[in-house]
């Protein structure tokens, strides 16, 4: 509590801050069927005051059915007013390839035509694998039925196509032998698909993002298999080879500062594509281009970090889709002797299944060995994170009038 009133203050009297906020588990709390998802309307007035101070960095989409930007109009009960009251949230989608302003006009600068095609092609690619996996796992099941399974899992989004394994994971109730059928059978569907696009043409342009896993070997993400405590991994996204937070950072970090300044410290073209790969090129990217007193404090909220305990070795497995982007941004501040915040929410009060700190705290999240540290942790959600963000909104709008 102390240390939380001591960041607010802080945040609220400092002279440049910028805010990259994750979005599911962070400001809506998780469902097992993302059509359900709801804002807070208050929420959405508490990101416009804080103006261009904030952003978000999703693996979600900002357009389309499934979009964020239907959840907005839906929460505020009208299509129209959201683009003309400027009420999108701004930042960026698709885990990096999506920009929006808040006017919800759409860019996604470093896709070629050819990917984009390939993408659109991909839930019909899925679709009659899925009917075979499905038919193998659950032989009982009628056709109906497995359409029925069909359409809650196979999420068609226009540059992020998923497969999600929560409709499915419902019939097998606690039987996590069966969830972990399930999740290897789709991992190795879904890398077929990117071998096809490789004999394609398309060779360097996708890779999978498996949503909760357990960190990267060999360029590849670790699926989290299901335990009898830990429901593992969910969900299993297609995505655009380069398309991780880490870069959106690097993407919302050069947008902010040509807001503020008029120059964009790393060029006016820069996107995920021509970002550095590694955690050190980015860290130097940065020192070369951005000058100290244009470096804002950045406060990074997320809710999908994991550390899992290597059997019979001393060693950590850590990933979560949050991790990387969160550690950057600590890492950002150290090297530029900012003291950058973390904020960690606890989504697990969710209908997802997740490792809850009420009730085992950061097993499963973090561990005493791991670098990334928490400097504010909400154990109670979403609801609690919107109404510490919604307070802080109100207290800095106030301080920058001033
Ligand atoms: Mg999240």
């Amino acid at each position: 509590m102390a240390s939380n009133l001591k960041v607010q203050k802080q945040l609220i009297h400092s002279k440049n801050i910028l805010f990259i906020q994750d979005i599911d588990g962070v400001c809506i709390p998780l469902v097992k069927d993302p059509m359900t998802r709801k804002l807070e309307s208050k929420y959405i007035y508490a990101v416009k005051e804080f103006a261009e101070e904030f952003f978000v960095l999703t693996c979600g989409e900002h357009e389309g059915p499934r979009g964020v930007n239907r959840i907005i109009e839906r929460s505020l009960g009208c299509t129209t007013e959201p683009k003309k009251k400027e009420l999108y949230l701004r930042g960026l989608a698709a885990c990096g390839v999506e920009y929006q302003d808040n006017d919800g006009e759409i860019s996604f600068e470093g896709v070629s035509e050819k990917e984009l095609d390939f993408l659109s092609k991909v839930p019909s690619l899925i679709r009659p694998k899925f009917n075979l996996i499905v038919k193998n796992i659950f032989p009982e099941l009628d056709q109906e039925n497995i359409n029925f399974h069909a359409a809650k899992s196979i999420c068609q989004t226009r540059f992020s196509p998923t497969i999600n394994f929560n409709s499915l994971f419902e019939l097998v109730k606690k039987d996590s032998d069966k969830r972990k059928h399930i999740q290897i059978s789709f991992e190795k569907m879904m890398n077929e698909i990117i071998y096809k696009a490789e004999n394609e043409g398309l060779k360097n342009s996708f890779f999978l993002h498996i949503s909760p896993n357990l960190g990267n070997e060999n360029d590849r993400e670790i699926i989290k298999l299901s335990t009898k405590t830990d429901i593992g991994s969910t969900d299993i996204q297609l995505l655009i080879k380069g398309a991780v937070k880490d870069s959106g950072v690097l993407f919302l970090l050069n947008k902010f500062i040509e807001i503020k300044t008029g120059k964009a410290p790393f060029g006016s073209n820069f996107n995920f594509r021509n970002s550095p790969k590694s955690v050190r090129e980015k860290i130097d990217l940065c020192k070369r281009s951005i000058h100290k007193s244009d470096m804002p404090l950045i406060i990074g909220v997320g809710d999908t970090v994991t550390s899992k305990k290597n059997n019979g070795q001393k060693s950590y497995l850590r990933g979560g889709s949050d991790r990387s982007f969160l550690e950057f941004i600590q890492l950002l501040g150290n090297e530029f002797g900012i003291n950058n915040k973390i904020i960690f929410v606890d989504s697990s009060s969710g209908e997802v299944e997740r490792p809850s700190i009420k009730k085992t705290g950061l097993i499963g999240i973090s561990d005493i060995y791991d670098k990334l540290k928490f400097d504010i942790v909400f154990k109670n959600g979403p609801k609690e994170y919107i109404s510490w963000f919604i307070e802080l909104a109100k207290k800095r709008s106030n301080f920058k009038k001033k």
